[in-house]
């Protein structure tokens, strides 16, 4: 028991951190400081509902997923470009996201949940955001 249990290694320390980093992304930040701002408490990386939404609602029985434009495929989003290089992968990759995601959306809504996808892009032209926010949350 010298060393206790949480000595890590610089390299599996810096595995973690970024692993942990992975899950706070920029966008998410800015509309849960956001949300935060507005008043509403909610729960973070809901693990046993589809797609372990990253906002969760209990009580209103809503949910807000936040979504990067690349990998969630933003449709007509500049920031949604398939790489040049490897075009198949990155197509069948992609591809598979954006399906995933609508599965887990109609399964969500199929139990009783409503839900709001907030784009990367939206999160930084956020001149509309609180009030559709608001409004999604208010929406009974
Ligand atoms: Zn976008």
């Amino acid at each position: 028991m010298a060393n206790g249990t949480d000595t890590l290694s610089p390299v599996q320390r810096s595995e973690l951190m970024s692993r942990v980093r992975s899950k706070d992304t920029k966008p998410e930040m800015r509309v849960r400081r956001m949300v935060h701002a507005m008043g509403y408490r909610y729960r973070l990386h809901h693990g046993k509902l589809p797609g372990r939404p990253d906002m969760v609602f209990p009580e209103r029985r809503k949910i807000i997923f936040v979504h990067g434009c690349f990998w969630h495929r933003h449709e007509d989003c500049r920031r949604n470009r398939t790489p040049k290089s490897r075009r198949e992968f990155w197509d069948a990759k992609l591809e598979k996201n954006r399906l995933r995601d609508l599965e887990n959306q109609s399964k969500l809504r199929a139990s009783g949940w409503d839900v709001l996808v907030v784009w990367e892009c939206e999160t930084e032209e956020a001149a509309g955001l609180p009030g559709r926010i608001m409004s999604f949350l208010e929406d009974h």
